[in-house]
């Protein structure tokens, strides 16, 4: 069993030390409370679970902490992926949940998997999922200010249960002040993408991820026989002519660990159940 979050980038010129250490603090917690929850239930189980706990921090843009957009509203994206299954699902700009990723899970069984705007929050409002302000003081002022600064903490987590299954789930705020109608990289098949071999989630500027197929070109490098460090060392390349901003974490069907950032730096905990490994 292998589990691996993240919570978006950590800016050191716009956060300070006391914010380093609480995510560091929250990070540890939750890829242990993860950890513990994967010994019983499956990896799709166990990642959504591990970004719902990411969700309800106020520390990371995703669920409670969400940015806001330019118009003023919150909306959210968040996405599931069963790498036994290959099934993909998700919402795209959800409105006033406090958990975009549970209802993200709750759409794995339709036909019609990935649902966006008002369709997205109409589908959680029919399956009990209450109107719920994600809201806080800070993004407001952050919005008032016009600051983009520290936009950039979206949260995923991968995981690889005790029968050898791959799942990842990533979850958005998105990038904050966006245009109304802009879709997030978050549930889409570039920032988020597993089967059989590696699950990958990623973090950082959505535009450069969907621009690169992040996600979807890492997983299909290791489906073809690439190392993980080699296909992630390929991908990331690729990014740089155009100063793609990314980070991403991964497993492989062999139980290999791997993350990486194009910047500085992406908050991430990796946790094999002995051994914790974690940004610092
Ligand atoms: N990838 C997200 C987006 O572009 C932002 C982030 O990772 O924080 O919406």
């Amino acid at each position: 069993m292998k589990i691996i979050i993240h919570g978006g980038f950590f800016s050191e010129s716009h956060t300070d030390a006391d914010t380093k250490k609480a995510k560091q603090d929250a990070m540890e917690r939750i890829v242990k409370q993860a950890y513990a929850y994967l010994e019983n239930h499956t990896a799709q189980e166990t990642v959504v679970y591990a970004v719902s706990l990411l969700e309800d921090d106020p520390l990371f843009n995703a669920g409670i902490g969400s940015q806001i957009q330019s118009d003023g509203k919150i909306r959210m994206s968040a996405a599931v992926m069963d790498g036994a299954t290959m099934k993909m699902s998700g919402v795209i700009n959800i409105e006033e949940v406090k958990n975009p990723v549970k209802v993200a899970e709750l759409l794995l069984p339709y036909e019609d998997r990935i649902l966006g705007g008002e369709g997205a929050t109409a589908f959680a409002r029919k399956n009990g999922h209450e109107p719920f302000s994600t809201e806080i003081k800070q993004r407001r002022k952050e919005y008032k200010e016009k600051l983009k600064s520290n936009g950039l903490g979206t949260v995923g987590c991968v995981a690889l249960d005790n029968k050898g299954n791959l799942a990842v789930a990533t979850s958005t705020g998105g990038k904050g002040f966006e245009m109304v109608g802009r879709i997030s990289d978050s549930a889409t098949v570039a920032g988020n993408y597993a089967n059989a071999y590696c699950a990958v989630s990623c973090t950082g500027v959505g535009e450069d991820i969907v621009s690169n197929a992040t996600a979807t070109k890492i997983v299909t490098r290791v489906t073809d026989g690439m190392s993980l460090k080699d296909a992630f060392s390929k991908t990331f390349d690729e990014m740089k002519p155009y100063d793609g901003f990314c980070g991403a974490i991964a497993i492989d069907h062999d139980g290999n660990i791997y993350h990486d950032d194009s910047h500085p730096t992406m908050v991430y905990a990796g946790y094999n159940g002995k051994n914790l490994d974690m940004f610092r």
